[in-house]
């Protein structure tokens, strides 16, 4: 039997070979450590942050089953076919598994066949489940979504408190409990519910760099959605909106103007909600128009943008859903259309809680949102001081305010004086609206109306576009010289801190603007129209497989396909992202479509775009020459890995080269010409293209690499005599 890569090897090793990924994120090393030392852990970590590597690359190195907890059933196909796909042997148990399925899993499970069991909680705490439990080996219990234990979370699941039972059942299993939800109450209702004992406490950093944060002001917004999306071609993405119906009226006015897009919320029957759901995270539809009921539950981890069409409730709300885009690391937009009536419309509806004490918070709550909105300083600072977070800066500009400042500051105390001298002749009466039409010599009806065209301050910002009049009074709303409020229609009135600018000059400083505003997400290909086909490719496979289409592989990996133009399996591997099953599994027939479309187009590989994301792989010319003199000293792979501290599989990679070339022509040592025979039946049967039908038509008995070795072999004979591809 050849190397069992899964089995073994230490932590960086799994990393690299069964999950592809090259380094980790933030704290899933140190988390991997203390789940591998049998401590309890509590990991708070945001959305896309990696929880699930957490405990499912430990699972790979323990001993015995891992259960995983999770309350999002619709999720466990997914999460199990994308480990499937990894090479990882997993299943899941829920209520649409039918009973004797049931017993099939338990069976295998049993016989230690499984690494990783996804299990819901109600099924979880049955009797005789966990009598069952009681008579297998666990390794750990995985909390995923811990926050469903507590009340005061915003996703409270009667079933979750039942696991509070787990550690008197199980004392001597360790618990691992994984949350985004950041508040401290709900933080120690989880340790005490589970029980955690002496836990390792991680928290993970709120701040999500590939976000680019854009609030928009809600005129023709839905021109300027459509612009958006034409200007992005390949970008699929969520729009948030708050009614029901308003989610159908959108998802029909895309449609009539060619965008494909389906609605989703509470109202619709399960069947179809699903079905729209499904459509969406599988790629055939490009925009799913949803209520806040869509949510937990989606994983697609590249959704390029999400646009809030109206103002969230809450600035948790806003952070949560905004979070669904961008999983996957890729740069990627929140766009939230706002407007004054938008903010009125939430402070009515706080105002319409039952209790006073909920009035308040929900007023509260509001309140925030909306100055978030109307920050004039950088939103994601302010979004990460919401989760106590500091925010240093970073490189790029990372939303709307940053994108349009220049740097640099210009003194606007004479226009400030304008304008605040303006509030105070119209009496502090009025709204910015108003006061900006006076000060730029509007005779529209109202200002004629209220007689404020006689005023002296009639006028005297007509040098000034309504744009800058705007801004600066969101600037002096926000530096405290101007007092919005919000019980009286938002008039406007002067403070203190504004009457010093006033009567007493005190400067005041803005941030110049420049005209644009950068979108973030510029993703074009290298050459689109081969990504296209890719993705088409893609689609196709996924179908086959009944799977979801970045189970095969992310668009970041096509992305890297296309600058990279690779000619052979072991280039691909060089992506981060690709396994080894799966570059083993897809590899070939995206290879082929790669070599189409050179030949077609005569397209060269342009590997200056995006460089940091390739992995450089060492490997010196001579590398298989060198794997080959070992080998023929009669050394076995595994002992030529360790000769040259390299993974067995690059050994194997070394070798199939040699041996598609002719230089090792003899396999005996590696295959025994009996099972060289099976294989090589077997790829007449199914085709050689790609390894995983061909596994799963030998069954587990056979390795990657003996299936890898024969087809190497097959590959020098002449073409003719080749399995057929499929
Ligand atoms: P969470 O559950 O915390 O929201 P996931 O576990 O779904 O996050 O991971 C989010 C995304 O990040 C997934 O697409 C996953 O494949 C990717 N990912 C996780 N860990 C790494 C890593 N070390 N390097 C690169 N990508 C990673």
């Amino acid at each position: 039997m050849m190397a069992d890569e899964a089995g073994g090897g230490d932590v960086r090793t799994v990393l690299a070979s069964t999950f592809g990924y090259q380094s980790f994120r933030p704290h899933q090393g140190e988390i991997i450590e203390s789940v591998l030392s049998g401590q309890d852990v509590f990991a708070l970590m945001p959305t896309g942050g990696g929880k699930s590597l957490c405990y499912q690359l430990p699972a790979l190195l323990l001993d015995g089953v891992t259960i995983v907890v999770s309350p999002l059933i619709a999720l466990m196909k997914d999460q199990v076919d994308a480990l499937r796909q990894l090479g990882v042997p997993a299943t899941y148990i829920n209520s649409t598994v039918d009973a004797q399925e049931i017993s099939v899993r338990q069976r295998l499970v049993a016989d230690g066949g499984i690494k990783l069991l996804y299990v819901a909680p109600e099924r979880l705490m049955l009797p005789g489940f966990l009598r069952w439990l009681a008579s297998i080996r666990v390794a750990l219990f995985a909390i995923d979504e811990a926050h469903c234990i507590s009340e005061w979370g915003h996703d409270f699941r009667p079933e979750y408190r039942e696991l509070r039972r787990l550690r008197e059942l199980f004392p001597a299993v360790p618990m691992a409990a994984f949350t985004a939800t950041a508040t401290a109450r709900v933080q120690t209702d989880i340790t005490r519910e589970l029980a955690l004992r002496d836990s390792a406490r991680f928290r993970g950093s709120f701040n999500r760099p590939n976000l680019f944060y854009d609030v928009r002001a809600k005129r023709n917004a839905f021109d300027d959605i459509l612009k958006y999306l034409h200007a992005h071609p390949g970008a699929s993405g969520i729009i948030y909106c708050g009614s029901r119906k308003e989610t159908e009226r959108l998802a029909a006015d895309l449609n009539t103007a060619g965008i494909s897009a389906l609605p989703y919320h509470a109202g619709l029957p399960e069947q179809q909600r699903h079905g729209n759901q499904e459509a969406f995270s599988r790629d055939r539809v490009r925009v799913i128009v949803a209520t806040i009921a869509f949510g937990m539950g989606i994983d697609k981890p590249d959704v390029r943008f999400v646009i809030h069409y109206d103002l969230p409730r809450t600035l948790e709300n806003y952070y949560q859903e905004s979070g669904r885009a961008g999983r996957d690391g890729d740069p990627s937009d929140c766009i939230l259309y706002y407007s004054g009536a938008d903010a009125m419309r939430l402070r009515y509806f706080a105002g319409e809680k039952a209790t006073q004490e909920e009035q308040r918070i929900a007023l509260g709550q509001a309140q925030q949102m909306i100055d978030w909105a109307e920050s004039t300083v950088c939103r994601r600072k302010r979004l990460l001081a919401y989760f106590d977070e500091p925010f240093e800066g970073q490189d790029e500009p990372c939303c709307d305010i940053c994108a349009s400042s220049t740097g640099e500051q210009e003194d606007v105390t004479v226009a400030a004086q304008k304008l605040l001298s303006c509030v105070i002749r119209t009496r502090e009466r009025f709204g910015v609206t108003h006061v900006v039409a006076v000060l730029r010599g509007s005779r529209e009806k109202k200002v004629l109306a209220f007689g404020h065209d006689r005023l002296s301050t009639h006028g005297i910002g007509s040098g000034q576009p309504k744009e800058f009049w705007l801004d600066l009074a969101k600037h002096l709303i926000g530096m405290g010289a101007l007092r919005q409020d919000q019980e009286r229609f938002n008039t406007l009135s002067v403070t203190d801190a504004g009457r010093r600018v006033l009567l007493e000059g005190e400067r005041v400083m803005m941030p110049v603007k420049q005209r644009e505003t950068a979108s973030q997400v510029a993703m074009v290909a290298a050459y689109p129209d081969l990504f296209e086909r890719l993705r088409a490719l893609r689609r196709r496979l996924a179908d086959e497989r009944n799977v979801a289409p970045f189970i095969i592989f992310y668009d970041a990996v096509l992305r890297e396909m296309c600058t990279r133009l690779p000619t052979r399996v072991v280039e691909l591997t060089a992506i981060p992202g690709v396994g080894e099953s799966r570059a083993e599994g897809y590899g070939q027939l995206f290879l082929d479509e790669i070599a189409r479309y050179r030949s077609e187009t005569g397209a060269t590989p342009s590997e200056t775009i995006s460089e940091p994301l390739v992995k450089r792989r060492k490997r010196p010319n001579d590398s298989v020459s060198e794997t080959v003199r070992l080998f023929n000293e009669g050394n076995t792979p595994e002992e030529i890995a360790g000769l040259r501290g390299f993974v067995a599989r690059t050994i194997y990679d070394h070798l199939a080269e040699a041996i598609q070339s002719g230089e090792i022509s003899n396999i005996d040592r590696l295959v025994s010409p009996e099972r060289q025979a099976i294989i090589t039946d077997a790829m007449k049967q199914v085709g050689e293209a790609l390894l995983t039908p061909v596994r799963d038509y030998l069954g587990d008995g056979y390795s990657y690499e003996e299936l890898r070795v024969v087809r190497a072999k097959l590959r020098t004979s002449p073409p003719g005599e080749r399995g057929s591809d499929n």
